[in-house]
């Protein structure tokens, strides 16, 4: 985790780091750049995600999964925003349903903060968490148009829980 200056969130989490472009949305993706930043420094989890293609880092389509991470929340006594997955998307092909269930595991047993988890994968995203159960601690957000998000979200719960859980977290266009 680490503190960032995002102006809507406290801190980061990444379970998972490393993606792979899938909409036009992420040609300025900053992961990406970071990504790269934080593997020329030496830090192991981020080995081999990028590598250089017109001058600029580019994903390489490697995708690692930190176990190790999934503890460390419970280490945050003090309620915070969590931003999830800044260095990747939770609902990446490459993550398995296992691991997002852990993850939520993880979420559940600290009810103490609030967890922020943006895709750009909201269909495999409805899929998956059809199967989860529904956190009041976790905003899900998504970056296709607000009608779509809605479609998607209210098509995997009651829409009684919709609005009541914060399940859907719709981001507008200026705010990604
Ligand atoms: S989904 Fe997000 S992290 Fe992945 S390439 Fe697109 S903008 Fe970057």
């Amino acid at each position: 985790m680490a503190d960032t200056s995002i102006e809507w969130t406290d801190a980061t989490w990444n379970p998972v780091a490393g993606c792979t472009v899938v909409s036009p949305g992420c040609t300025n993706c900053y992961a990406m750049r970071m990504a790269a930043r934080l593997d020329a420094m030496g830090m192991r989890k981020y080995r081999g995600l990028t590598r250089k293609s017109g001058g600029r880092a580019v994903w390489t389509g490697k995708v690692r999964l930190d176990r190790a991470s999934l503890a460390t929340p419970a280490t945050w006594k003090k309620p915070k925003r969590i931003f999830v997955n800044s260095m990747s998307d939770l609902f990446h092909d490459a993550v398995p349903a296992e691991f997002v269930a852990a993850v939520w595991a993880a979420m559940q047993a600290t009810p103490q903060h609030t967890y922020q988890i943006l895709t750009k994968r909201p269909d495999r995203m409805a899929e998956i968490t059809a199967s989860l159960p529904v956190l009041e601690n976790v905003w899900l957000g998504t970056m296709p148009t607000i009608s779509r998000a809605l479609t998607i979200c209210a098509g995997s719960m009651l829409p009684s829980d919709l609005f009541r859980s914060n399940r859907c977290w719709v981001l507008l266009p200026e705010l990604i």
